[in-house]
């Protein structure tokens, strides 16, 4: 199938170009660089042998698309592109707005118009906001409590009604709970611009020496050890569930919601110890209030992802800190060095 991946040289969206090569796809990234760099695809090409077209382009950019749907014919879209930080999204909620919301309009808009009806998109454990019970289905009340998580429930809503008007759509809505990890040949991974926002970046970080300590959002919380916990889920095996969903929804009409998580929560204690056995050295924390915001527990409960698109997540938490390492110890200043940045600079 020709997949066209919005946001693919983004974190996830380039691990997902590299599985769809692999599973004899091929996919085109269409991305702002606004995130990310276009060294990936050098990276892309040298783990697969296959190097994936990069059109450089906004999806608020009607004619920019029109242009790409024009000259190539796709048989679907996975949607990553958007903006994702909570934080920034409170801040600057017209912007999320924009991004997030009318990027995905424009782009909706331009893939029914040029006939392509089958989509994946990237949404979040976000929309659940504040859980009353644990684990999570897919029928838990949706409040997000931010503005990010509400522009993506906006999306997903978009699609539903979309899908209700032209029900030759597909749709199918992934929700993700905690993405870590990077590829196993520490070759892509994850590269925050700043100050991470996440655990996972910033613990990576810390261990590599570019930070002085990890600073714990709050050990009061109603858990074990009393830090918050989450359902870390391994960035190949999140991957995978789109390979699996594309596989078994393409060509099903109707809207599809999945979690893609691992059914299981660990602590901020727990990923901070198994970070520091993957990296062989300890790790400085300092514990601090809680961050505004933040809730004490969720998971998933991933059992529908399993029975309708037979997908599981396998790797474990030490695999997740083992992976992350290996990017963060051979490339300790992301792609800041790759040669694309290098002669632009
Ligand atoms: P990322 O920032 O690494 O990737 C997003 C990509 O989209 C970047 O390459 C960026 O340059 C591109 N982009 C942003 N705005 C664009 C626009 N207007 N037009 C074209 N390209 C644009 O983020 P990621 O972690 O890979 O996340 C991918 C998707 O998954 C996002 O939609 C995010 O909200 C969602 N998601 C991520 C997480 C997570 O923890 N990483 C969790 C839940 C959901
Ligand atoms: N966290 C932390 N220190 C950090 C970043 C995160 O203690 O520097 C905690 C945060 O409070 C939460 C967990 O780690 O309990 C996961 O946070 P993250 O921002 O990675 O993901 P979220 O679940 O908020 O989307």
């Amino acid at each position: 199938m020709n997949i066209l991946l919005t946001g693919g040289a983004g974190y996830i969206g380039s691990l997902a170009c590299v599985r769809l090569i692999e599973a004899g796809e091929r996919p085109v990234i269409y991305d702002n660089l606004s995130n990310s760099s276009a060294a990936v695809v050098d990276r892309i090409a040298a783990l697969t042998g296959v190097r994936p077209e990069l059109v450089e382009g906004d999806i608020r950019d009607r004619a920019r698309l029109d242009e790409l749907l024009k000259r190539s014919p796709f048989d679907a879209a996975i949607h990553f592109a958007g903006s994702k930080a909570v934080g920034e999204s409170t801040r600057d909620p017209l912007l999320y707005y924009d991004n997030n919301v009318h990027g995905s309009r424009v782009l909706l808009s331009a893939l029914h118009d040029a006939g392509v009806r089958s989509i994946v998109f990237s949404s979040s454990a976000t929309v659940y906001g504040d859980p009353d019970t644990v684990p999570l289905d897919e029928q838990a009340p949706t409040r997000p409590a931010n503005t990010y998580g509400r522009t993506k429930l906006v999306i997903e809503n978009m699609l539903r009604d979309l899908a209700v008007a032209a029900p030759d759509w597909s749709v199918t809505l992934l929700r993700y709970f905690n993405p870590v990890g990077a590829h196993p040949s520490g070759q892509l991974g994850e590269d925050p611009q700043g100050p991470p926002n996440n655990l996972v970046p910033y613990i990576a970080q810390v261990a590599v020496g570019r930070r002085p300590h990890l600073t714990v959002f709050g050990d009061d919380y109603a858990t074990p050890d009393g830090t918050g916990v989450r359902d870390y889920i391994h960035v190949m095996d999140l991957v995978d569930g789109h390979i699996a969903a594309l596989r078994r929804r393409h060509g099903q009409p109707g809207v599809r919601t999945y979690n893609l998580g691992t059914g299981r929560g660990h602590s901020v204690m727990e990923v901070l110890q198994a970070f520091e056995r993957a990296a062989g050295r300890s790790i400085a924390h300092v514990v601090a209030p809680r961050r505004p915001g933040d809730v004490a527990r969720y998971w998933a409960d991933p059992a529908l992802a399993a029975r309708d698109l037979d997908w599981r997540a396998v790797r474990s938490l030490d695999d997740m800190c083992r992976d992350a390492w290996r990017w963060q110890k051979d490339n300790p200043d992301g792609y800041a060095a790759a040669p694309d940045r290098i002669r632009t600079a």
